[in-house]
């Protein structure tokens, strides 16, 4: 029995992380949210920077939305930041304070998909459901050779049917973790570890040596460029001002300096000061100067992020355009995003 394999193998080769040795659906569900696209290397440090400040969901529930986001500075997809404060009020408000136990219950939680409610279902609370991640779409693509296109919703419940006997059978938190770890170590993308692997007996793709064809991916979309012009105003050489970005999207409640969009990567200096008369009602401009310009990949944009340095003895920025007055190194007290960040501190 393959499933069977899989656990023995996952419980001699799991690596030991902190969220393994927990069934507490609050550490579950924190570990789920930090880690989505995010390696473990990477997500690991938050993960334990959020749970050792915040003991439960409602210590969590009372913080400030700007805490959460200094807090979750450099890991990118701000949005689920700003999703755990929304999903904590709510299950305070709308479950006492506790996690409700069925994945249909957990996806109406803010941030919570169909991946994560069954993650924190079969883990925290053994229910009978399957995981499907990336790592599970490559290593089950390759072991019955499924040729549906991955990630869709079509792929899912095709991954789920298979799924779904294995995991009824056996401990649905070990089985889907054990998955996932063992897509994640042994059934890697390139080269991956057959002569090893436990399921290498029940594997198509192993046996029919097609293991090169799996999984079938859907053609990504071309990344859209953007311009992106940031502005870093100095008054008198010491002051600056940021920006509060409010409109939705991947960088909303972050700051950033004064920015704009332009057509093309390369403008004049004029187009700076157009734009700097557009957004103050007076402006005494000392110099303007062309820092550096980079070019930064979001999953549909590609960026280019160019940085303008603009030294003024006098500014008054219209009352519509909201600006908070800052000291250059008291920047590191306010979140911001990671173009920034690179502008800033790299
Ligand atoms: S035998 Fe190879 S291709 Fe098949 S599941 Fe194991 S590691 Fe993946």
């Amino acid at each position: 029995m393959w499933n069977l394999e899989i656990i023995r193998w996952y419980e001699n080769n799991k690596r030991d992380l902190p969220w393994r040795n927990s069934k507490d659906p609050f550490h579950i569900w924190l570990s789920e949210i930090i880690m989505q696209q995010t390696k473990i290397e990477q997500g690991l440090p938050y993960y334990l920077k959020f749970t050792s400040k915040y003991l439960s969901i409602s210590d969590l529930a009372n913080e400030t939305e700007e805490n959460i986001l200094k807090l979750w500075q450099g890991l990118g997809y701000y949005s689920r930041g700003r999703n755990l404060l929304k999903a904590a009020n709510q299950i305070v408000r709308d479950f006492n304070g506790i996690f409700p136990q069925n994945p249909k219950d957990l996806i109406k939680i803010i941030g919570v998909g169909s991946y994560s409610s069954s993650a924190i279902a079969s883990i925290a609370f053994e229910y009978p459901i399957p995981v499907v991640d990336g790592n599970v779409y490559r290593l089950i693509s390759r072991m019955f050779e499924v040729s549906t296109p991955v990630p869709s919703e079509k792929a899912r419940k095709v991954f789920e049917e298979i799924l779904l006997k294995p995991v009824q059978e056996v401990t649905p938190s070990l089985f889907n973790q054990g998955i996932m770890e063992l897509g994640s170590l042994i059934c890697t993308p390139k080269n991956p570890r057959c002569e090893i692997c436990p399921v290498q007996l029940y594997c198509g793709a192993y046996k029919n040596n097609t293991i090169a064809n799996f999984p079938v991916k859907i053609k990504k979309q071309k990344a859209q460029p953007l311009n992106l012009n940031f502005l870093q105003i100095m008054l008198n050489g010491e002051k600056t001002y940021l920006t509060k970005r409010i409109e939705p999207g991947i960088w909303q409640g972050l700051f950033e300096f004064p920015n704009f969009e332009s057509n093309s990567k390369m403008i004049h200096k004029d187009r700076i000061i157009e734009e700097l008369n557009r957004i103050t009602k007076k402006i005494e401009i000392i110099s303007i100067q062309k820092k550096t310009q980079f070019t930064h990949l979001l999953t549909h944009k590609k960026i280019t992020a160019s940085y303008w340095i603009i030294n003024v003895s006098e500014i008054c920025f219209l009352e519509n355009f909201s600006t908070f007055e800052t000291n250059l190194d008291e920047i590191n007290k306010f979140p911001v995003h990671r173009l920034m960040e690179k502008i800033l501190f790299e």
